[in-house]
């Protein structure tokens, strides 16, 4: 059911108010690592940046049971004594897989190279969830920095969490930027965050500490918040497309939820169209995936378009699999008018380069206010 087109709203005094700090003398993507406290603490104060703590409402891993789909997959299409490569009770799916045989022994090794890669591999989501203690106001499209958790002595025993990241767990200067997933008309905040390989952590990574530590009831600290590129503007007739791939859609998500409930998805009576491409290999690699499948069958004006690459390996997925930018040009024209759009793109350079091209190619001047971009890496 579509929504009744109701009146437009002015965007709400916090939109526009100055409560979030600009990153432009803030780099945030060297994550801050190479400078002393002290000169964090200075920088800070100077832009009026204080720590704040929050607790930890939920903490959620986004692929649970997916090795039992990939194990299920494997099962159905593999014709060999169970017992040459797994065990047959895969209830916990915590197996050790014979890659290398099932490979030897199918003419699918790509396939299988895909599912290895997935089944043994950290490249899942994580859903963070915290409850600050005091009353903070933010943006739609900010993001916070979380600084590592101060307990001692951190157990990381028992996750995938290489020796080096143990010894300086500790290590204080450690901040990372994490866009805001839900509206600030929420009481909690959250954030949908990327699991690195284990391959990639270094002494100052973060997010596999917040992977391996976190628990409901636990006290972070952040700071911010801070605004960059992403802001929602004020209403105009133009539909909305929000583009990204994996965690990018973080922010978007934030603007999406907010510009529903403020009613700024309708101009002077008529409903905008928003359309919401989201990208990643595998549908549990989908922030707020069922979040925005529901908005799209309670929302006439809501399009969901998701797009993943590798799903159909290990389940029936009928729906997109190409490039976001691909999936959106062939939704432009029929259903999309581009040259009519406001467009907000986030996450990794590559991806925002192709749909930038691509919109471009199909008659958006991005020049022209109409387009606005921000990237993670
Ligand atoms: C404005 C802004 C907003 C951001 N929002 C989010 C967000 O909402 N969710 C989110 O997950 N991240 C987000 N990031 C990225 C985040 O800040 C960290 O950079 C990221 O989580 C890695 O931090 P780390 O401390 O775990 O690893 P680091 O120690 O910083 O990185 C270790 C190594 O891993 C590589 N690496 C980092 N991420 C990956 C990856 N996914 N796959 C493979 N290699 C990787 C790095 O290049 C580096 O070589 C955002 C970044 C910026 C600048």
């Amino acid at each position: 059911m579509a929504k009744p087109a109701g009146k437009e709203k002015q965007l709400p005094r916090n939109i526009n108010s100055a409560d979030s700090v600009p990153v432009d003398d803030i780099d945030f993507r060297s994550g801050e690592k190479d400078k002393s406290v002290e000169e964090l603490l200075d920088e800070h104060k100077r832009l009026g940046v204080r720590p704040f703590t929050a607790e930890v409402q939920e903490f959620e891993r986004l692929d649970e049971g997916r090795r039992s789909d990939i194990l299920n997959s494997i099962d159905q299409s593999v014709d060999l004594e169970t017992d040459e490569w797994m065990e047959p009770d895969y209830e916990n799916a915590d197996i050790e897989v014979d890659w290398e045989k099932l490979k030897e022994a199918s003419d699918e090794e790509r396939r299988f190279e895909k599912l290895e890669e997935k089944y043994t591999g950290p490249a899942g989501l994580f859903q963070l969830s915290v409850q600050p203690d005091d009353d903070i106001e933010w943006q739609p499209g900010d993001f916070f920095s979380i600084k590592l958790p101060e307990t001692p002595g951190l157990d990381l025993q028992g996750h995938q969490v290489p020796e080096v990241r143990r010894e300086t767990a500790e290590d204080e200067t450690v901040f990372r930027a994490y866009s805001i997933g839900s509206s600030p008309n929420d009481d909690a905040i959250d954030f949908y965050i990327k699991r690195i390989p284990d391959e990639a952590v270094t002494e100052q990574s973060l997010t596999p500490v917040l992977d391996a530590k976190m628990k409901e009831a636990d006290e972070i600290t952040l700071r911010g918040p801070y605004s960059d590129e992403l802001s929602i503007k004020e209403t105009s007739e133009k539909d909305m497309v929000y583009v990204s791939t994996g965690t990018g859609m973080a922010p978007l998500k934030s603007m999406i939820d907010f510009s529903l409930e403020e009613g700024l998805d309708s101009f002077e009576g008529e409903e905008r169209d928003m359309y919401i491409l989201l990208g990643a290999s595998y549908e549990d690699e989908l922030p707020a995936h069922q979040h925005f499948q529901e908005l799209d069958e309670e929302n006439e004006n809501i399009h969901y378009i998701p797009t993943v690459s590798r799903e159909s390996l290990v389940s029936d997925w009928d729906g997109e699999t190409d490039y976001v930018q691909n999936v959106l040009s062939d939704y432009a024209g029929d259903e999309i008018d581009m040259e009519n759009a406001e467009v907000y793109v986030c996450g990794m350079s590559t991806m925002a380069q192709g749909v930038r091209q691509t919109v471009e190619e199909l008659g958006l001047d991005t020049e022209n206010g109409s387009y606005h971009e921000e990237v993670f890496d």
